[in-house]
């Protein structure tokens, strides 16, 4: 994702901010709840767009609302929700008594509470002042997502260098930590412990179970068999999910799912993304091609992809390489023109013996016996190309 990209979002973080601000300074209900509906869809938007933004979109809705509540520059929530950011302007550093302040836990309860939260009337001026202020907060939260996906992308890099390695991807999830970790995929050296004891003691990742689906009060009541034949039925299963509490473990959360599952990483020879191989993860029964080295993304405005693209180079490549194929595809061009131009005299029958020919030719000869390979040719033209 390149950071032209980004501009979506900015668009998107720009709309939040419009809509959070209607609300907090309407105080008509239908059109707080309206608001409140509408920035569900765009935060849904955003998560479309990188499943990153989360902890980003957060603290811009929580930032926004608590400012109105509070008549303050709430910078200290960048702090609190450990995003660090440089605040260059003084007249937004954090607020000393909210900086000390334990906030609440973010549910969508707690924030409609604080939404419908009734505040003084906002003048002109305040309302410019905020939306300035908000402006400087969307900037800084997506420079810093910016610089977040980057320093994943290098960690992916490193990764990338070892996991098509026979050797690692035989040692355990353990083990390659341990590797990874001394490879600086981690670098949790701003624990000032050993690498290897900081190593994921220090995560918080909290697995917790959820469900979607809920059995009806007669459902429940069944026996245990009949319960497991619907389990089956209608494939309900309790999820193991992760909490996460910021972009930093988001992000070791997934090289950790990346290193646990064996994946390979390659990196594109066309476009430089990385991308993983496709018959690594899903086919057990394909074997896997590791070593593809172009992805499958379209290329930039060429309509191809870059396996496409790259099919056609390695050809080209191969035929530049080898004065045998070089001196096949000359002749071939030649001998073809020449049955173009005079179909009559050269027959298509013709050509095509003699394609056929000089194909068997081409097969039998090495690129070190090319004069040899070109004599027989010539032979050949003085079978099938007599005018
Ligand atoms: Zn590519």
């Amino acid at each position: 994702m390149d950071n032209k990209e980004f501009e979506k979002l900015k668009n998107m973080y720009s709309q939040l901010i419009e809509l959070v601000s209607t609300a907090k300074e309407s105080d008509i209900m239908d059109e707080k709840l309206d608001c409140f509906f509408k920035m569900f869809q765009i935060v849904r938007a955003c998560l479309e767009f990188s499943p990153y933004t989360h902890f980003y979109t957060q603290i811009l809705i929580d930032i926004i609302v608590k400012t109105y509540n509070t008549k303050t520059f709430r910078t200290d929530l960048l702090f609190k929700s450990q995003i660090g950011v440089l605040i260059e302007d003084s007249k937004y550093y954090p607020d000393e008594f909210y900086r000390d302040l334990e906030e609440d836990e973010y549910t969508p309860e707690i924030l409609l509470i604080k939404w419908n939260e009734e505040i003084e009337k906002v003048s002109t001026k305040k309302h410019n002042e905020y939306m300035k202020f908000f402006e400087t907060i969307k900037d800084l939260l997506i420079e810093n997502l910016i610089e977040k996906k980057t320093d994943l992308k290098e960690r992916l890099e490193l990764i990338s260098k070892y996991s098509n390695n026979s050797l690692v991807r035989n040692l355990s999830v353990p083990e390659k930590l341990f590797l990874y970790e001394t490879k600086r995929v981690f670098d949790l050296h701003y624990f000032n412990t050993k690498p290897a004891h900081a190593l994921f003691l220090d995560t918080k990742f909290k697995i917790k179970y959820i469900c979607d689906t809920e059995l009806s009060r007669e459902e429940r009541k069944l026996d245990v068999d009949k319960i497991v034949d619907i389990i089956k039925e209608k494939n309900i299963v309790a999820e193991e999910v992760y909490e996460l509490e910021n972009a930093e473990e988001q992000i070791f959360f997934e090289l950790f799912k990346v290193i646990q599952n064996n994946f390979v990483i390659n990196k594109c020879e066309n476009c430089g993304r990385l991308f993983i191989p496709a018959t690594t993860n899903n086919n057990p029964y394909q074997k896997a091609r590791n070593d593809q080295k172009y992805c499958n993304n379209l290329y930039l405005d060429t309509g191809k992809t870059c396996k496409e693209i790259g099919a056609t180079n390695k050809h080209k490549e191969k035929v530049e390489d080898s004065p045998i194929l070089k001196e096949f595809n000359k002749e071939y061009k030649k001998i073809y023109a020449r049955h173009y131009k005079q179909p009559k005299a050269f027959s298509e029958k013709n050509f095509k013996q003699w394609s056929k020919k000089a194909i068997e030719l081409r097969g039998s000869y090495n690129d070190s016996q090319i004069e040899e390979f070109k004599m027989e040719l010539r032979k050949l033209n003085e079978i099938y190309c007599k005018k």
